[in-house]
């Protein structure tokens, strides 16, 4: 079931010059909402920029919700200006396919990028369920955020840049590889990590599930703007996802990115 409410700023804590984190009061959206959902959000009144944003729910706590957003462009600049006490229309919780959250040995969570925000409220309630082996990956020590937080929720958590200027230098991937196999990988992040991942986890025969960030238009399934491929198309007879209404977490094995 999704919702659209005017929720209540109650807390914004800036993260990086450009990264923040929001969170926010909501009647049901919070209840009702899984580790891989989403949130359309309102970014004006006015009609530009016409269409929500869509953003990812990092932590359910209770009626609450936070997500962490990246300035990137016009909607997260005005998002990025809301004060506490404010109300941000959000449509939510959307998408279909979730973290798959149950008992396990073993569970891998590989994010790169803002992609590591919506593996966390999935540690959150794997935690006690699984190991959990955490991998976070980071172009610099710039935009190396929510450490402390996975590191509560992790059994192991390893912190990687790719120029080596915090944690381990190289991309979170190389550490995945060197460790125990997991029973299941759930990663989220920019596509050449996903496709490596993806590579990985079907060369050691592992359960993966990817959350694809694909840009979107409506976030409900009515514009067709976050279409990929499913693994099953082919040039005659192409087919298609919605990453908003099938994901925006898909088993890896189902979906051709
Ligand atoms: C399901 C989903 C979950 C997301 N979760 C988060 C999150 O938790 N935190 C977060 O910071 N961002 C997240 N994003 C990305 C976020 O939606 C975009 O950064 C945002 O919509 C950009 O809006 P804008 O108006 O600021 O920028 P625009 O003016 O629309 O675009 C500015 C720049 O950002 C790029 N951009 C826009 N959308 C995306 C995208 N989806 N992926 C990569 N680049 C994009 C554009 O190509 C352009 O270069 C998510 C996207 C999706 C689809």
């Amino acid at each position: 079931m999704k919702y659209e409410e005017n929720c209540e700023l109650l807390e914004k804590t800036q993260l990086k010059d450009d990264i923040l984190r929001f969170k926010v009061k909501t009647d049901k959206i919070a209840k009702d909402s899984k580790p891989g959902n989403f949130l359309e959000i309102k970014v004006s009144d006015s009609e530009v920029p016409f269409l929500r944003r869509p953003i990812s729910i990092f932590s359910i706590d209770g009626e609450n919700v936070e997500f962490i957003f990246q300035v990137k462009g016009k909607g997260t600049e005005i998002l990025s200006k809301q004060k506490v006490g404010d109300k941000i229309n959000i449509i939510g919780p959307l998408g279909n396919g979730t973290f798959d959250i149950k008992s396990y040995n073993t569970v891998a969570l590989i994010g790169g990028g803002i992609g590591v925000y919506p593996l966390y409220e999935a540690a959150k309630q794997l935690k006690g369920k699984a190991k959990i082996n955490t991998y976070l990956g980071y172009r610099n020590k710039e935009l190396v955020t929510v450490e402390k937080e996975f590191k509560e929720v992790s059994d192991k958590l390893v912190v990687a840049t790719d120029d080596g200027s915090y944690g381990e230098k190289g991309f979170a991937i190389d550490f995945l590889k060197k460790d125990e196999k997991p029973d299941i990988i759930m990663a989220c992040g920019p596509l050449p990590m996903l496709r490596a991942v993806k590579q990985f986890a079907q060369e050691n025969n592992i359960k993966c599930q990817v959350s694809l960030e694909e840009r979107m238009g409506c976030g409900i399934g009515a514009c067709l703007g976050c279409a990929v491929k499913t693994a099953a198309s082919s040039k005659d007879a192409p087919e298609y996802w919605q990453v908003c209404k099938g994901g925006p977490v898909f088993d890896a094995s189902t979906v051709d990115f």
